[in-house]
């Protein structure tokens, strides 16, 4: 099974699909992470995806789509995977479509999910990942706190604020969804294959339920 997880920033995007990857036993690809990957390790990938993200904007669609093409050529990814944060772009859905049809698949479900805007700047600001780069587990201080004030659950390792977690970074990302990926929305719709749903504290569902929900709704498929 292929899946999409769509949204803005901070909507839960990660943590959903790490709930769902354990489950489903198909693995987790996020482009933000292969990123972020290569900017820790200094490639010339990531020198030049560090400059696109620094500044909250989407890094080139040829770039990104390189990426992930050869991701989904990797053994593992042949029983379906979880796509976290890729397509961003239309440009990006079709070429997805097309490398899909070439192996004979498709996407099977897009989940998207929606957050209120001022809620979404307040969990981006109040989010922690783990640093170790084999963990990336994701906490929110006020709303996720870890056990041990900044030390990670699962391993021990210390949490970090993402680089553009910034509340300026954070305006230009959202702008970026807006105008460039929330028209999948739609692009998934007409294909009859969104599933959407609302992340948010004031009806009392965070990602974790969301994730329950969803695990429902795939078993009675
Ligand atoms: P978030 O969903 O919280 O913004 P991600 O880890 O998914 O975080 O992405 C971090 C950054 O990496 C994005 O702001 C963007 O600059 C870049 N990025 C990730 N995925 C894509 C993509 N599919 N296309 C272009 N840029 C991307
Ligand atoms: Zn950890």
């Amino acid at each position: 099974m292929n899946i999409i997880m769509l949204g803005a920033p901070g909507t839960g995007k990660g943590t959903i699909a790490g709930i769902l990857s354990e489950k489903l036993g198909i693995p987790q690809i996020s482009t933000g992470d292969i990123f972020r990957k290569n900017i820790k390790e200094g490639t010339e990938l990531g020198k030049l995806a560090e400059s696109y993200i620094s500044k909250g904007q989407l890094v080139p669609d040829e770039v990104t789509i390189k990426i992930v093409e050869d991701r989904l050529n990797k053994p593992d990814a042949k029983n379906g995977v979880i796509l976290d944060g890729f397509p961003r772009t239309i440009v990006q859905a079709d070429r997805l479509k097309e490398i899909l049809k070439a192996k004979g698949e498709n996407v099977d479900i897009t989940i998207n999910l929606e957050t209120p805007e001022d809620e979404i700047i307040e969990r981006i600001v109040n989010r922690r990942v783990c640093s170790n780069q084999e963990c990336k587990a994701v906490y929110n201080v006020v709303l996720h706190p870890p056990k041990v004030e900044g030390k990670c659950d699962k391993c021990g390792s210390d949490l970090i604020t993402r680089k553009d977690d910034k509340v300026e970074t954070v305006k230009s990302r959202l702008e970026q969804y807006f105008t460039s990926t929330s028209p999948l929305v739609e692009y998934y719709k007409n294909e009859g294959i969104l599933y959407s749903a609302t992340v948010s504290k004031t009806i009392n569902k965070l990602g974790e339920d969301v994730a329950r929900d969803l695990i429902e709704y795939l078993e009675s498929k």
